[in-house]
């Protein structure tokens, strides 16, 4: 089977990025960037966002190098791109927020070329609801798997979109404080059960370091995260995360729960490539055949007798 094609939107941004280990200024970032340089080493990519002109020229050489369709890129004249800039503590897992700039993206009217509109496997990277919504009525048709993201400030200031949003999605990839906010649980399985009542029949909830659980009706699954000597930049390792998890399923054309144990593993190695360089660096010089040699250490990293 030939993989399916993945439609991919979210935010296209300029991070200024400082962890224990050094500091990266004006580099690529935002959730759709991720999120397709993860998912064009498992199938074809089709990119939704906005970005300024103020983005370097040759930003997205590498992802259509991959083959990364962007006739869904708009870039708005004169405008200035999405900006994000972020502290991590000592420990990776918590991070300060210094700087969040919408930019083009906070007056983003997405336009799916007529080629998109058939996609049917489709990530909602995190951004406004709003716009992913506006995305999820541009489609023909019911595809046949949507994964969405969110994050802290649009649980909090953008609630009711959200709400509407995840009740027409198949699958929430969210992180573990994320969860808790949004369903007012400690508890990561009750939340997850309190998410699958909002909409999303399936949930994973990522642990940063400590791995992602899947919660699905038939059952859950715990994947570990690889134990890496390199850890530089967490960000943006969720959304390529989100980005192996849908890609795997899309090159298999499966939804069913064995394909989504291996996504969910396929979406942790897409990870555990991004932690270790800053910005997209750990990924864009990636092969397929990396990303599968890097599968093949978690079924070791995992097996037991
Ligand atoms: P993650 O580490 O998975 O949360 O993703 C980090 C990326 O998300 C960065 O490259 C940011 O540019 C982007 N980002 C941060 N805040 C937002 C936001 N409010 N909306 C959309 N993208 C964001």
């Amino acid at each position: 089977m030939t993989a399916q094609p993945v439609l991919i939107v979210g935010s296209i941004g300029i991070d200024d990025v400082e962890t224990p280990f050094g500091k990266a200024e004006r580099v690529l970032g935002g959730s759709a960037v991720y999120a397709s340089a993860a998912a064009s080493l498992l199938a074809p990519v089709r990119l939704v966002g906005v970005a300024g002109e103020d983005l370097p020229k040759d930003a997205f050489g590498f992802l259509e190098r991959r083959g990364v369709d962007l006739q869904g890129l708009q870039v708005v004249k004169g405008g200035k791109t999405f900006r994000w800039s972020g502290k991590y503590h000592f420990d990776l897992n918590a991070r300060d927020t210094l700087l969040t700039e919408l930019n083009t993206l906070g007056t983003f009217e997405p336009r799916l070329p007529a080629s998109y509109r058939d996609t049917r496997f489709v990530f909602l990277g995190n951004l406004q609801p709003r716009v992913q919504e506006q995305v999820l009525h541009g489609l023909s048709g019911r595809p046949t798997l949507t994964v969405m993201d969110t994050m802290n400030l649009w649980i909090e200031t953008a609630r009711q979109d959200l709400g509407r949003v995840l009740e027409g999605v198949d699958v929430l990839v969210i992180n573990d404080s994320e969860a808790r906010m949004l369903t007012g649980t400690h508890n990561l399985v009750r939340a997850a059960s309190a998410i699958r009542l909002l909409g999303p029949a399936n949930v994973v909830i990522k642990k940063g370091e400590h791995g992602a659980l899947l919660f699905t009706a038939q059952g859950t699954f715990s994947a570990p995260a690889l134990p890496l000597e390199d850890v530089f930049d967490p960000t943006g390792a969720g959304d390529a995360f989100a980005g192996g998890f849908i890609g795997s399923l899309a090159r298999e054309g499966k939804t069913d729960m064995e394909a989504m144990r291996r996504a969910v593993i396929a979406g942790s190695a897409a990870a555990s490539f991004c932690v270790e360089q800053f910005s997209v660096q750990g990924l864009r010089d990636r092969t397929p055949r990396d990303l599968e040699q890097r599968i093949q250490r978690f079924r070791d990293l995992a097996r037991w007798s």
